[in-house]
Formats: C-alpha cells, structure tokens, sequence
C-alpha cells in the first residue's frame, strides 16, 4: 500500500468537490455525480469492470484465483458541509488496496471494490441507503415519499439516477459470493484522539434507542405560584437529563439529552410540557436495554418529585452490531504492525458496514480524527495517523484474502 497515492487522491477530490466551505458531495446532485466521475477515473487506471447496481451502488470488481472475493469500500457522498475524510478515506484507500493488489499480481481470490450510494442520507434523510438496499433491509414504501428541501420527492431524484425504487433491492445479488467486507473510516470522534493513537480496530456498531419523553406538569403564573405549590416540567426535565448522564457514565455507554422543548415557553410561566429528546448507544444488547430501564425510571423519578407525569415514546431503534471475530484478530494485528497499539473500540455512529455485518463477516479500522470532529469542513486527521491507517487496511485485506484461500472465509452462496 503506498499511503501518498491515497492522500493525492483524496486531495484532488477536494479540490473537484470541496473548497473553503468544505464538501459538498450531497448524494444525488451533479457534485456527487463529479466525485463519482473522478473515481471512475482512477478505477480506469485498472484492469477492474466498473458496474452501478440497482440501488445506484457502484462496484468496481478485479478477478482473483479462488472462489468468491473480498468487498472493499465506503462512500464518496458527504454532508453539505462535509470534511474531506468521511467515506472518502475508505473509498480511495479500497482503490489503493485494488492498486497495489494488481502490481502485486492476481489475488488469492477476487477483491471488489463498492462506492454506496447515499450513505449521508443528506437530501431526504434516510442514511445507509444503498447498503441497506444491499442488505434487504430498506423498505422501499418507507422511503417513496421522503421530499428533500425543494419538495422533491426521493423517488423521482433517485430515478435521475437511473434508479428505479421498487428494484433497489435486486442489489443483494452483489453479495452472491462475497466472504467478507472490510471497510476504513475516520473515528470522527474523540476516543483515538485522547489517547494518542493514530487507529484502531472497530468491534461493531452500538445499538441505538432513541425516545421523546414528555413531562406533563401545569402552566401556572411565575409569580403568582410558590415554589412548593409547582408542577414544573422543565424542572422535573431538566432533573432527569442529570440523571440519565449519570446512566451513561455507569455502563459507560452513551446517553444524550440533545434538547427540550417547553411549553408555553414563556418567561412568565412555569413550563406545563417539557418534550425531551433521549439518545442512547452501546455495544452490549444487555447494557443498552439497561440503560433504557434506568432513563426510565430516572424520568419516573423525576416527574414524581416534580408533581408531574411522563411519557417514553419510541422514536427510532436499531440492536448492536458486532463484527466478525476472526477479523478483528487480523485487524487487531495488522494496526499494530502498522505503527498503531491493540485498541479495539466500538463505532458510535452508524456504518454501511453495519448492514453487511448481517450477511457477511465484516470489520472495520478507524483512523484517528483530530481535531475530532466530523460533518464540519474542519474535520481532520494528521498525514501520519492516515499513513498507518492506509497502512493497517491494506494488512488486513491481506489477511483477509488469504483466509478466503485457506476456505476460512467461505463465499456467500
Ligand atoms: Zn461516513
């Protein structure tokens, strides 16, 4: 793996695609059509046969010796103001691995690279479309409807794309004789950062519960109600977003208020309805269902010390993700013959390798992010952390390949 051909590319990508507000590559629009256009550039340099499958995922496959391949990839769309790395990392680094395979000669087994459509979900909001179309798990009357700003519906943009919605999910056969997937990305968080390590080998993707909770309370006159006669729902709110931190750093999971909404809203008036939005991740299904029970009864809590009442309302949730065992050892080892340590940490944010992780053995690497922050034209990763992430991935799909010829990762019928 040469870690400058991947930095070039990445480079010039920007230069195409990005600029001072920062990417722009929002899937479905002519940038993302242009991001798209300078990959098939770089694929041409290969000997590869470049395919857009029916979710608008784009392959790219180099035969090997043996039965079945490996997938490498991620995504090039971005967020409207995106950084350079999200997704483009893993994309250029799969083209390096496919590069410096065929300098190398004819892989143990095939390695096929995939470019997913709309992993952002920028536009309409749906994220991991192309891999969850790929994984049989997008549905497709769930997304029809979906209108973007402009009151563009997804389906007809999509088809601007040569995509027709009620076939996305022909995509699956693109895993027919897959072994594995492997997939590199920025943290685009703080774990990596903290502790000195330029990457690290990813567990799996934490389950996620997200829920509203409404406090119930009484809309009184702020001066006319004493302290002791309240049934204040920001109070009671506000004390159970204290607790529910506490949650978070007892199973050393993660546990987010991210806003509350009052009603009336007023200065003048204790809050009578106080709407909370609750974010909670981890890696164990146990731990997660834990900490779902102990916000619950921390809302429960505070809406009895406060007079009030309280409702959980389910928004949205998806189980953890582990990724596969084996691949973690070979990551594990690959990152520190790179120039990294033995970390392992979970991924906070969702990943197309998530939705392969279902069908197929999968694992990913992170680089370090610094500063870390992401979906921000200032997300960043110093040159040397990518030079051993780029390093640690190209180790990897060696690995990979050759347990895919030793009949260890057998091809998905
Ligand atoms: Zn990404």
């Amino acid at each position: 793996m040469k870690a400058e051909r991947v930095l070039e590319d990445l480079r010039e990508l920007a230069r195409l695609t990005g600029g001072p507000d920062g990417a722009r590559r929002v899937c479905w629009t002519d940038e993302w059509a242009k991001a798209r256009e300078f990959l098939r550039s770089r694929l041409d340099e290969l000997p590869v046969e470049v395919t857009v499958d029916a979710a608008g995922n784009l392959w790219a496959g180099m035969a090997g010796e043996g039965e079945g391949f490996l997938i490498v990839g991620s995504h090039v769309d971005s967020v409207p103001a995106g950084g350079w790395l999200d997704g483009a990392l893993g994309v250029f680094t799969a083209v390096e691995a496919l590069r410096s395979q065929d300098e190398k000669g004819t892989a143990p087994v095939g390695l096929r690279l995939v470019d997913w459509a709309d992993e952002e979900g920028a536009r309409f909001g749906r994220s991991l479309f192309g891999s969850s179309a790929c994984a049989g798990t997008l549905e497709v009357d769930e997304v029809r409807d979906l209108r973007d700003r402009d009151g563009e519906r997804l389906e007809d943009v999509v088809a601007r794309y040569d995509v027709n919605l009620t076939r996305v999910n022909e995509s699956n056969g693109q895993l027919r004789g897959a072994c594995a997937y492997l997939e590199l990305h920025i943290e685009q968080g703080p774990v990596l950062e903290s502790r000195g390590e330029p990457a690290a080998t990813v567990l799996g993707t934490c389950g996620v519960e997200r829920h509203v909770g409404v406090f119930s309370g009484q809309t009184a006159h702020a001066g006319a109600t004493p302290m002791t006669l309240r049934r204040d729902s920001f109070a009671a709110t506000a004390q159970a977003a204290l607790a529910i931190r506490e949650v978070g750093f007892g199973h050393d999971g993660v546990c987010t208020v991210g806003g509350a909404i009052s009603e009336p809203g007023v200065v003048t008036a204790v809050a009578g309805r106080t709407e909370m939005l609750l974010d909670q991740r981890h890696l164990d299904p146990d731990k997660l269902a834990a900490m779902l029970t102990e916000a619950h009864e921390a809302c429960e809590q505070a809406a009895a010390d406060h007079g009030c009442e309280v409702e959980l309302r389910h928004l949205w949730s998806i189980p953890p993700i582990p990724f596969d065992d084996r691949l973690i050892a070979l990551a594990r080892d690959a990152v520190m013959e790179a120039g990294g340590s033995d970390t392992a940490i979970p991924s906070g944010p969702l990943h197309d390798a998530a939705e392969m992780a279902r069908l197929i053995p999968t694992v990913m690497i992170f680089s370090s992010s610094s500063p870390p922050v992401s979906h921000t034209p200032e997300e960043d990763t110093p040159e040397d952390d990518l030079r051993v992430a780029i390093e640690a991935y190209g180790r990897t799909v060696d690995g990979a390949l050759a347990s895919a010829a030793a009949g260890e990762l057998p091809p998905r019928e």
